[in-house]
């Protein structure tokens, strides 16, 4: 049998093997509340302090941190599911950055039926009262021992907790 000249397949185009985007999002395990920042700044005024609601997440460039933990109340959004909870124990990582700079990072929390991942809605007042009797206590501001005191609901489900999975859990 005559070899058959095989062509070459060089033809075709390198793009032809694009990657695949990665399918599946990874879980948010946090969020930011830049909506409250009207209130942070109205408690900070009190005190003649004025700070921006700083964007961006940076654990580097940050002057302090400090691990509390604020309250809220959390829906479950599985269909299925559809629990709610509230928590006096929702860990947030407050941050202070240069040039007059605050942000605060807000951990998830996981519904202890179906265990699906979920974002807090704060309660305003407890929010903004810690965040900024934090910054005030950075800026030296002389006061009395912090306002807001969650009694504890019971003991703190680290399983549940993104804030202790991230090793930010003032709880843990
Ligand atoms: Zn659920
Ligand atoms: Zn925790």
């Amino acid at each position: 049998m005559p070899p058959k000249t095989k062509k070459p397949t060089a033809k075709e185009k390198p793009t032809a093997t694009k990657k695949t985007t990665r399918r599946s999002k990874p879980i948010k395990k946090w969020s930011m509340y830049p909506s409250l920042d009207d209130e942070v700044s109205n408690l900070l005024r009190e005190d003649n302090l004025v700070f921006t609601f700083h964007p961006n997440d940076e654990e580097n460039t940050c002057l302090n941190g400090y691990d509390t933990n604020v309250m809220g109340r959390f829906a479950c959004r599985n269909k299925n599911c559809t629990a709610v909870w509230t928590s006096k124990q929702i860990a947030i990582t407050i941050r202070r950055y240069p040039n007059e700079r605050y942000n605060a990072r807000v951990y998830h929390q996981s519904c202890k039926r179906c265990l699906m991942t979920f974002k807090p809605q704060l309660d305003h007042e407890s929010y903004a009262e810690r965040v900024a009797y934090r910054i005030k206590k950075w800026c030296g501001v002389k006061m009395e021992a912090p306002p807001f005191k969650g009694r504890s609901d019971g003991p703190h489900r680290s399983d549940l907790c993104e804030g202790c999975k991230q090793g930010r859990c003032s709880k843990m």
